[in-house]
């Protein structure tokens, strides 16, 4: 056995069950040797994603067992971010002042209506806010604001700081990490090609393929690794990985999301306190303020499965951005970039051991296909495998998205 645990994909939801499986093993004094595959390359949903820990904003009406799961999520992120930041003495930067949603029209403040009255039927804090209030708790909000609600519970985290706060938490809990990929799973164990980074001029293995991910590395090695139990976290990529059920693999595909990282020039005070949605014709634009000055702005929605940033959706969300907070004409436009969320079809995660009639135990697990919310339900997604690999149940709240609901 070549580890305890084997995790696939070294995003926000691999990284967070690695770091959990090696710290929280039933047997404290038996510590749990987990290795993580990931080939180190940029094209990772949650490298590029706002941040925003929002449980009903991204959970569309009549989705109630995906809203249970984000109510869940975001009760446990914070004392989950807490054990994050104690371990590793990084800052995530996460920001407790809510959301405030803005309407320009009356059918976006009777939108805006029957949000709050959803928002208080499942116990959560809305606050209607006219116009003044509006532009009192947002001095930059644009003049043609006719009123918002404000969600104090919503939470949002700098998701670059957060990645790099779990790989370190990671490493220092002993996960080995191998730079590679696996191009097929199984009960137990895992085929992968790795590179050996600390020899990347070593003599180059012709039979071998190149990364096709990642930085030219000469050195190949292919790879049979076995260990108790496997758990592919590989994000939108899953649906590429041999030995994943077909079912699985057939649900789930890459959603494109462009975004704008815009930050404040020297001087100037930053232009919002809370994260800010609306609705500027017809298009639903989100800006999430950073404590160190950035300003995140997004995102685009496409059914395409490339990272390119196109001119029109710079210029759309730009547009939109600056409708809602003209000010915005003011920044920096630090970085406009593109990532592929884990769509599934039907909008939820798929979560649990893939069961099969002829293994003794199940010891493949699959944790993908976040879509929206991976950052928001990193820590859920954490507790839930750690229960699954400690022979227990996650909580209730994921019994909907176990994998066989699509055979
Ligand atoms: C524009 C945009 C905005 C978003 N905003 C938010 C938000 O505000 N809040 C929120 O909660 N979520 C948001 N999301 C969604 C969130 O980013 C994703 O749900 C989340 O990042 C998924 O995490 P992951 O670890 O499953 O996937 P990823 O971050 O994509 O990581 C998957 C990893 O697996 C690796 N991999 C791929 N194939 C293999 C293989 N064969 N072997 C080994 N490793 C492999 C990849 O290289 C990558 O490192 C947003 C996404 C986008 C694109």
């Amino acid at each position: 056995m070549d580890a305890d645990v084997i995790v696939v994909g070294g995003g926000v939801i691999g990284t967070a069950i690695a770091w959990r499986a090696a710290r929280d093993a039933r047997d404290a004094r038996d510590a749990r040797d987990v290795i993580l595959i990931d080939p180190q390359t940029d094209d990772k949903a949650s490298l590029v994603a706002a941040g925003m820990l929002g449980p009903v904003s991204e959970s569309v009406f009549g989705e109630q067992n995906l809203l249970n799961l984000n109510l869940l999520s975001i009760a446990r992120f914070p004392s989950f971010n807490k054990e994050l930041e104690d371990a590793t003495g990084h800052q995530t930067g996460l920001r407790t002042e809510g959301t405030i949603a803005v309407a320009y029209d009356s059918d976006d403040l009777a939108a805006l209506d029957r949000l709050t009255a959803f928002r208080h039927s499942i116990g959560l804090q809305a606050e209607r806010l006219d116009a003044r209030e509006c532009r009192k708790q947002e001095p930059f909000l644009s003049p043609a604001t006719r009123g918002g609600v404000l969600a104090k519970g919503d939470l949002s985290v700098d998701n670059r700081r957060y990645l790099a706060a779990l790989k370190q938490a990671a490493a220092d809990a002993g996960v080995r990490t191998l730079t590679g990929f696996a191009t097929s799973v199984g009960d137990g164990w895992v085929h992968a090609i790795t590179y050996d980074t600390a020899n990347p001029a070593g003599p180059a293995n012709p039979a071998g393929p190149a990364n096709p991910a990642g930085p030219a590395n000469p050195n190949p090695i292919p790879q049979r690794l076995s260990a108790r139990h496997v758990v592919v976290a590989a994000g939108h990529a899953t649906s590429t990985i041999d030995g994943v059920p077909e079912e699985v693999r057939k649900a789930i595909r890459p959603v494109k999301g462009q975004i704008l990282r815009l930050r404040h020039p020297r001087g100037i005070p930053p232009v919002l306190t809370h994260t800010v949605r609306a609705i500027v014709q017809g298009h639903d634009v989100y800006l999430v303020p950073r404590a160190d000055g950035e300003l995140v702005a997004g995102a685009t929605q496409e059914e395409r499965d490339d990272r390119d940033v196109t001119a029109g959706a710079v210029h759309d969300l730009l547009r939109d951005a600056t409708t809602a907070v003209p000010a915005i004409s003011e920044l920096i436009l630090a970085e406009a970039s593109a990532g592929l969320r884990p769509g599934t079809s039907d909008n939820g995660p798929i979560l649990g051991p893939i069961k099969t009639s002829t293994a003794e135990t199940e010891r493949l697990i699959i944790a993908a296909g976040h879509f929206r919310n991976g950052v928001l339900l990193s820590a859920a997604t954490a507790d839930a495998v750690t229960a699954l690999l400690n022979g227990g149940q996650p909580d209730a709240a994921w019994a909907p998205f176990q994998p066989e609901r699509f055979r």
